[in-house]
């Protein structure tokens, strides 16, 4: 088991590299300068939700080919739906754009560490890797809080990959929250 690491959260969490995995050869690997754009996407997502008055999440998903097939932003607040989260809207997004639900060989790339919805659609979708930038300790469900996608009672585990320009994620939030407390 991983360490402990300051704060409780278990970075150690992010077991695999994202660049290869023997486990599911569908997924390929991928460049971290690709991840690097990937979650600059996201963040540009993520700055549109809060000009909606979001919470400022974005995410984007990739293909086998680190081609962007899917984005997604929070939208709790502006369409009222409290089941509007990044990580499902851009996944909706990756398989339509495909036209297939089975995002097995694809790559979510999102600010935040997702919540346990978020996490267990990922299962349903069965996307091969989580990458995500800030952890989150309070409703983090990729290795902060729960480990669903390492559950031993589920049958698919993706590779999780966690803190991909974290600070800058973090921040996004913190000012966020900081200018709807002034
Ligand atoms: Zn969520």
């Amino acid at each position: 088991m991983e360490t402990m690491s300051a704060g409780g959260i278990r970075h150690g969490w992010c077991h695999n590299e994202p660049m290869a995995n023997s486990v599911n050869p569908a997924l390929p690997p991928l460049d971290p300068l690709t991840l690097d754009e990937a979650m600059a996407a996201a963040l540009e997502q993520g700055a549109l939700a809060a000009l909606a008055g979001d919470v400022p999440v974005g995410a984007v998903v990739l293909d086998e080919q680190g081609r962007l097939i899917g984005a997604g932003r929070n939208l709790r607040e502006r369409d009222g739906d409290p089941l509007a989260h990044a990580e499902v809207e851009a996944m909706r997004a990756a398989a339509r754009t495909r036209g297939d639900w089975n995002l097995e060989g694809c790559t979510l790339v999102v600010t935040l560490e997702p919540c346990p919805m978020c996490a267990g659609a990922c299962l349903q979708t069965r996307i091969g890797r989580i990458v995500f930038g800030a952890w989150d300790a309070k409703l983090g469900a990729c290795g902060s809080v729960w480990d669903l996608p390492r559950d031993p009672h589920v049958g698919h585990e993706p590779q999780v990959f966690g803190g991909v320009r974290e600070e800058e994620c973090a921040r996004v939030l913190t000012d966020f929250f900081r200018t709807r407390r002034a």
